[in-house]
């Protein structure tokens, strides 16, 4: 799935809106082909799945108790 920015003159998909779309989320023909949004509809659908989806941050390697365990290992020698 992507989001690019909407190149052709179309209009919003969100039922009610009258603006042009800026953007379309491509779904590579898994639901319909292509969604084109507004700026306004698109950050408000953003908004929305914010609160679905909380974002974490990127699994590291080194993770807080082995660095501490290493520090007091460190010290120990
Ligand atoms: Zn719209």
């Amino acid at each position: 799935m992507k989001v690019e920015e909407c190149r052709h003159t179309v209009k919003c998909d969100t039922s009610g809106c009258k603006n042009f779309a800026k953007y379309y989320i491509s779904t590579r023909g898994f639901l319909k082909n292509e969604f084109a949004f507004c700026e306004e509809c698109l950050k408000s659908l953003y908004s929305e799945l914010a609160k679905l989806f909380v974002p974490r941050a990127i699994e590291s390697h080194f993770k807080p108790d082995r660095i501490t365990r290493r520090r007091k290992n460190e010290k120990a020698e």
